[in-house]
C-alpha cells in the first residue's frame, strides 16, 4: 500500500517538479525499483527483461558485481581531484581505452555526456580545419545542446529556434525508407525486401546516396568543410543502416573538401555490434576523431572524444580547455572495469552469437507479419521497422505502434523506440544477455503482434 501510494506522489512530483519535455514511455509509467543484469524490477515486485537497458547504455548489465565493486572501492578512496592534479585510475584508464583504438587515435579528451563530447568534437573539427561548415545526416542524433542540436535532425528535438550555426544536414542513406530501395546493400544476416536493381554483391543504391551526398556538398556549403558526423548505424532514428561501402566514399569526399572525419559511436562502440569493437571498423573506415559515451560507463556518466595528436593539438588556439568532472576518478575506475569485463566475459563474441540468433528471430516474424516492415541491424543492435502493410511502407499509426509496445511490456519486456513517427522498435539490450532470454524476448513480441490482428479484426 506504501508503494502505491509512493507511486502516485511521483507522478505528481515529475508533473510539478521536472521538465515537461521529459515524457516516459508508457501512459503508465514504470516506476522502477531495482535492476540486476540484464532484469529489472518495478516498484510492485513485478520482474522485465530490459531489452534497451536505459537507452542503450547498461552495456555489461545493471549493477554489475566486478563493476560495483570497483566503484565501490573507489568511493572509498577518491571521489574527485580536478584535472590539475593527477590520480593514477584515469591514466590506467587513458592508455587501456587508447589501446583499443587504432593509430593514430591516441589522444583522449575525458568528457561526462555524448552531446558534450559531440560539442568538442565540433570545436576541433572547426579548429584544425579552420572551416565552419558541418555536415550530418538526417534522422541523425548527436545531442541536444545548443551546439549539438545543429547537428541532430531528428524532428522530435527540433525547436522553432535557430539553431547550429554552418550545420547542414544531408539525406540519410536509408535502404528500406529512401528512395532507392537496396537489397543486399547493407551489412546485416537480415536484408531489406525493398529490391533494387543491383546483383547481389553491388551497390547502385549507394551510387545514388553518394550523387546525393555530392549535391549537398557542391550546392549547400561553400569551398570547404569543417567535417562530417556519422553514426555508423543510426540509433535514434530507429537503428538505421548505410549501404556497404556508403562512409568509406563519404570519408573521400570530406577528405577532399578539406573536413575531418567524425564517428559517434555513442551508440555503437564497445563490441554492441559483435564483429567489431567499434561501429567505424563495420564500414572499414578509420575516421579522425571518435567520440563516445553511454555504454563506455555501463551507465555512469562519463564520455571520451579521442583523435590525433595532431588535431588534439588544433584545441591550443585556446590557452586552457577544461571540464570539472570529465575523466574523474570514479568515471574512470569504472570505466576500466568495463572495458575489463567486456573482455572477461567474452561480451562482444555474445553480441555477435547472441544478437545474430535473435535478428534471424525477428526476420521470420517478418515473413509471418504484414505489418512488421524491416527487421535490421548488426549484433546487439536492432530494429523492427513497424507499417501498415509491406507494399505502402507507410509508418503503422502511432497509436496502434504504442499498443503493441505496451503489450511487451505487459508481459515482461521493454523495448525502446525510434524513428521519424516513433514507427520503429528498438532493441539493445546489456551484451550478457541469453538465447533462453531471446526465446522469451521473441516469443513475447509475438504474442503482442496477434493481439495487435485480433484487435483489428474486431
Ligand atoms: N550521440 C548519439 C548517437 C546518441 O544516441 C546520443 C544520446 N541518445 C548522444 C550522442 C548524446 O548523448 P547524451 O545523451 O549522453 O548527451
Amino acid at each position: 500500500r506504501y508503494q502505491s501510494l509512493a507511486y502516485n506522489r511521483v507522478l505528481e512530483i515529475h508533473k510539478q517538479h521536472l521538465s515537461p519535455v521529459l515524457t516516459a514511455y508508457f501512459s503508465e509509467p514504470l516506476l522502477l525499483h531495482q535492476g540486476y543484469m540484464e532484469w529489472l524490477f518495478d516498484y510492485e515486485g513485478n520482474r522485465y527483461l530490459d531489452f534497451f537497458s536505459g537507452i542503450v547504455t547498461v552495456s555489461v548489465g545493471h549493477c554489475h558485481p566486478k563493476v560495483n565493486a570497483v566503484a565501490q572501492k573507489q568511493l572509498g578512496r577518491l571521489w574527485h581531484t580536478s584535472a590539475v592534479f593527477f590520480h593514477p585510475p584515469i591514466h590506467e584508464y587513458a592508455e587501456k581505452l587508447s589501446a583499443l583504438l587504432p593509430e593514430p587515435l591516441k589522444v583522449i579528451f575525458l568528457m561526462n555526456s555524448g552531446s558534450e563530447a559531440n560539442d568538442l568534437a565540433m570545436l576541433m573539427a572547426r579548429a584544425h580545419s579552420n572551416n565552419t561548415d558541418i555536415i550530418s545526416f538526417r534522422g541523425a542524433y548527436h545531442g541536444c545542446s545548443p551546439y549539438t542540436l545543429g547537428l541532430t535532425n531528428v524532428g522530435f528535438y527540433k525547436m522553432e529556434l535557430p539553431s547550429g550555426m554552418g550545420c547542414q544536414s544531408t539525406m540519410c542513406p536509408d535502404v528500406f525508407r529512401g528512395p532507392w530501395g537496396g537489397s543486399h546493400c547493407r551489412d546485416s544476416p537480415v536484408q531489406t525486401i525493398r529490391k533494387c536493381s543491383c546483383a547481389p554483391d553491388c551497390c547502385q543504391a549507394k551510387d545514388q546516396y553518394i550523387e546525393q551526398f555530392k549535391d549537398t556538398l557542391n550546392t549547400s556549403v561553400a569551398k570547404s568543410i569543417a567535417g562530417f558526423f556519422a553514426e555508423p548505424i543510426q540509433g535514434v532514428n530507429g537503428v538505421v543502416q548505410y549501404p556497404k561501402g556508403f562512409l568509406k566514399e563519404a570519408f573521400e569526399l570530406v577528405r577532399e573538401w578539406g573536413g575531418v572525419c567524425i564517428a559517434d559511436e555513442v551508440q555503437t562502440g564497445f563490441g554492441r555490434l559483435g564483429s567489431h569493437f567499434w561501429g567505424f571498423q563495420t564500414h572499414g573506415v578509420l575516421p579522425d576523431i571518435v567520440t563516445m559515451a553511454k555504454g563506455i560507463g555501463n551507465g555512469f556518466p562519463m564520455a571520451a572524444v579521442v583523435t590525433t595528436p595532431e588535431i588534439a593539438k588544433s584545441l591550443a588556439k585556446c590557452l586552457l580547455h577544461f571540464n570539472t568532472f570529465g575523466g574523474n576518478p570514479m568515471a574512470c575506475a569504472i570505466g576500466s572495469s568495463v572495458l575489463e569485463v567486456i573482455k572477461e566475459e567474452n561480451l562482444q563474441e555474445n553480441s555477435q552469437e547472441v544478437g545474430t540468433y535473435m535478428l534471424l528471430k525477428f526476420a521470420k516474424l517478418r515473413d509471418e507479419f504484414e505489418i512488421v516492415g524491416d527487421v535490421r541491424g548488426k549484433g546487439l543492435m536492432i530494429g523492427i521497422e513497424m507499417v501498415k502493410d509491406k507494399t505502402s511502407r507507410q509508418p503503422l499509426p502511432r497509436e496502434e505502434v504504442n499498443q503493441i509496445h505496451q503489450d511487451c511490456k505487459r508481459m515482461g519486456l521493454l523495448i525502446g523506440r525510434g524513428g521519424t513517427f516513433s514507427q520503429t522498435f528498438r532493441i539493445a539490450p546489456s551484451m550478457c544477455i541469453t538465447k533462453p532470454e531471446v526465446d522469451f524476448a521473441v516469443e513475447v513480441f509475438r504474442s503482442a503482434l496477434i493481439q495487435h490482428m485480433e484487435s483489428q479484426d474486431k
